[in-house]
């Protein structure tokens, strides 16, 4: 009840100024977030690479509806995949990148979905240059279909770009199925938005049960599944179903998100399996942060008090 509270008082513009201005949001964004800019993104995936953790890096930003706006966040992407190279970062996908496709113009009515398929084409031709890989990250579900269409427009000529699947939509263990075919990169996580009871599961159980399912689905295909979750229990269930299955270590990875869980994912890495720290940067954090703070209650309390010192 909390989550849903909290991520429908966040669509308010007045409460989303009161938190961007608070100076307490300062301390919890540091957790969250690796810094405003690319040399502090890169030097965040340097940082993690030393602990054998890989990285997918995700320029903050979401619903642009401002053509200008669209094409800087496509050359910040471009930018940032430079800087990797330059740093020796990218090379086998070690740092990749995650992109919203609201960030580079989906949003803007009309042309949109057209503009933002340019901008991540392009974002992938610079990552297949230089030896790295995108994934395209998955917003609320009235995106959903537009966009697994752009996934599978851009697999075309990248046919390593990865999707995203959430297990709270009723259509994800089809979407599995169809989505499990050899080289298909997938990323399974439980979904971070205020979704209805038409298309999502409400409840917790039925969220992880879902999960498991669509697991074993991925676990059992001949893609590439990248197991995005922080639940212990979750984890311990793709470790055996990946052992079941005779998956080889370099044939499915954990994910988890910039500080999260930073013992597990080490502990994780340290038993041979690979693993991805989403690693977020940039200016516009509020979305992004507020979703944090709804799945775990014990950081409520540091949003509402930055509120009240305001
Ligand atoms: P939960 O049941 O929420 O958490 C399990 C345990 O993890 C908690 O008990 C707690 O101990 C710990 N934990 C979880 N979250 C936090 C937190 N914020 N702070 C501190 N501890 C925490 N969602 C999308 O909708 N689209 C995406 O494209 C997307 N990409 C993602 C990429 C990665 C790599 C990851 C890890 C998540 C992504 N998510 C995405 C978010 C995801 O959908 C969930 O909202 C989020 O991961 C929390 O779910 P959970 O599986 O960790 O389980």
């Amino acid at each position: 009840m909390l989550r849903g509270a909290l991520l429908q008082i966040s669509e308010s513009d007045s409460v989303r100024s009161a938190v961007v201005k608070a100076p307490m949001s300062r301390a919890v964004v540091a957790r969250y977030v690796a810094g405003e800019t690319v040399p502090e993104a890169v030097g965040s995936a340097a940082e993690l690479q030393t602990t054998h953790r890989m990285t997918t890096i995700d320029h903050l930003g979401e619903d642009v509806t401002d053509r200008a706006q669209a094409e800087h966040t496509r050359d910040v992407y471009v930018a940032l995949l430079d800087a990797l190279a330059e740093q020796d970062l990218a090379a086998d996908g070690r740092a990749e990148v995650s992109v919203k496709l609201s960030a580079v113009g989906q949003a803007i009515p009309g042309d949109g979905d057209a503009m933002a398929l340019e901008h991540a084409r392009e974002i992938c031709a610079a990552a297949q240059r230089l030896g790295t890989t995108v994934t395209i990250d998955m917003e609320d579900h009235t995106t959903t279909d537009r966009t697994l269409e752009a996934v599978r427009a851009l697999r075309a000529d990248f046919p390593w770009v990865g999707a995203v699947l959430q297990s709270y939509l009723h259509r994800t263990e089809a979407d599995c199925r169809d989505l499990a075919h050899e080289g298909s990169r997938i990323r399974l996580c439980k979904g971070a938005y205020k979704e209805p009871e038409s298309v999502a599961y409400q409840d917790g159980t039925d969220v992880d049960l879902s999960y498991v399912r669509c697991l074993k689905v991925l676990m059992a295909g001949q893609g590439y599944p990248m197991v995005a979750t922080h639940d212990p229990r979750l984890v311990e269930i793709g470790s055996a179903l990946a052992k079941h299955h005779d998956r080889s270590a370099d044939s499915y990875e954990f994910q988890m998100l910039y500080g999260v869980r930073d013992l597990e994912q080490k502990r994780i890495a340290d038993r041979g399996h690979q693993m991805r720290v989403y690693l977020p940067f940039g200016e516009d954090w509020y979305g992004y942060l507020v979703r944090r703070l709804a799945e775990r209650p014990a950081n409520v309390r540091f949003f509402l008090r930055s509120l009240a010192t305001r």
